[in-house]
């Protein structure tokens, strides 16, 4: 794959913005290169633009060298960031199956790219590949795929994204990975050095257990780094976040323990709705959620939001009629979801 082919000519050519502290490495006593407040006060100073210490506890837990990782703002940043590095506005265009994360879209729009969406396959969600290769075109830089995906819970097994990649290898295959801590599949970064088009992404939102950290990640070739790291803004990551991290990266088996207790829960709480007589079907789930297509999703919804209990409405989502979107909680919160139910 030549890679400059798919990078938008302008970012080819763009001389990055050399911020102080990119210029001098290292420790020094009198820092007076950024126009900062001398007076020490924990937050005086710019962070570190590439959120070093964050990254070298970072790579050896996913298995890639720290140049093979950026951070960012959420995933939401990677994903913006997706679309500037690829993308020509008016002139490129993506393909993503449908129903998935609406962010990709979101994205698309106000980068003003053309988004071609794929119906996955009815009831089982699986990838329709051919029909996928039919919007395929000279213009396409990016394929989506969301694994485990959002809203409908299921995994993409390794050799069907494996295929994907090898079928796709004139496009960037960004693989959301979100959710793969919860996955019974693994995940695809151990690929990366046999795929130069694969770019993971993943998050400290959910298993991680840090939604308002703002903290997402992507994981590609050094390549591909690269041209995000030129990109992004460069003091993109705040040193309140960069603190935080370094604190939960090092607390491994607190992560682990909190995702062995959810998916025991996923399992109770399947249990528990199917018991119901509004609950028609349950998907299958490799996430922290559950798809419960229900007899009148709208009317449960109010039902529930009326009892305190916010639940994820996708009534109106392509192939997801009838369907609300239940994130697994504490054993309390499981509990009272299905009591309220239960009296609907
Ligand atoms: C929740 C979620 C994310 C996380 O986004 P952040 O900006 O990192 O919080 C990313 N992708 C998918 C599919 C999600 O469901």
């Amino acid at each position: 794959m030549d890679l400059t082919r798919l990078i938008r000519p302008n970012i080819l050519a763009l001389a990055p913005y050399s911020c102080a502290r990119d210029e001098f490495k290292g420790e020094a006593s009198v820092y007076v290169d950024a126009n900062e407040n001398p007076y020490n006060n924990g937050l005086n100073r710019y962070p570190d633009p590439r959120q070093w210490k964050v990254k070298e506890l970072l790579a050896p837990i996913k298995g890639v060298r720290p140049e093979q990782i950026f951070l960012g703002n959420g995933s939401d940043e990677a994903i913006d960031l997706v679309y500037r590095v690829f993308c020509r506005p008016g002139i490129d265009n993506v393909v993503a199956p449908v129903p998935t994360y609406g962010m990709y879209q979101v994205c698309a729009e106000i980068n003003d790219v053309e988004y071609r969406a794929v119906p996955l396959q009815d009831a089982t969600f699986a990838l329709d590949v051919e029909a996928m290769a039919a919007q395929v075109d000279d213009y396409t830089k990016v394929i989506w795929l969301c694994s485990p995906n959002n809203p409908s819970g299921n995994a993409y097994n390794e050799e069907e994204i494996e295929n994907f990649l090898t079928r796709f290898c004139q496009q960037i295959v960004v693989v959301d990975e979100a959710y793969i801590d919860f996955s019974s599949v693994p995940s695809m970064v151990s690929k990366l050095d046999r795929y130069p088009n694969l770019i993971v992404l993943q998050t400290f939102s959910k298993a991680w257990g840090h939604a308002a950290m703002r903290l997402g990640i992507a994981m590609a070739s050094e390549e591909i780094i690269g041209y995000f790291n030129n990109v992004k803004y460069p003091y993109n990551v705040n040193e309140l976040t960069q603190q935080e991290a370094v604190k939960v990266l090092g607390n491994v088996e607190k992560k682990n323990r909190q995702v062995a207790e959810i998916l025991e829960q996923r399992d109770i709480l399947r249990e528990l709705l199917l018991t119901l007589p509004c609950v028609e079907k349950i998907y299958p789930s490799d996430a922290n959620f559950l798809l419960v297509k229900v007899s009148d999703a709208p009317a449960i919804y109010n039902y529930l939001a009326g009892q305190g209990i916010i639940t994820r409405s996708r009534h109106k989502v392509q192939l997801c009629f009838n369907c609300l979107r239940i994130t697994v909680g504490t054993p309390v919160e499981n509990v009272t979801i299905y009591n309220a139910l239960k009296e609907f």
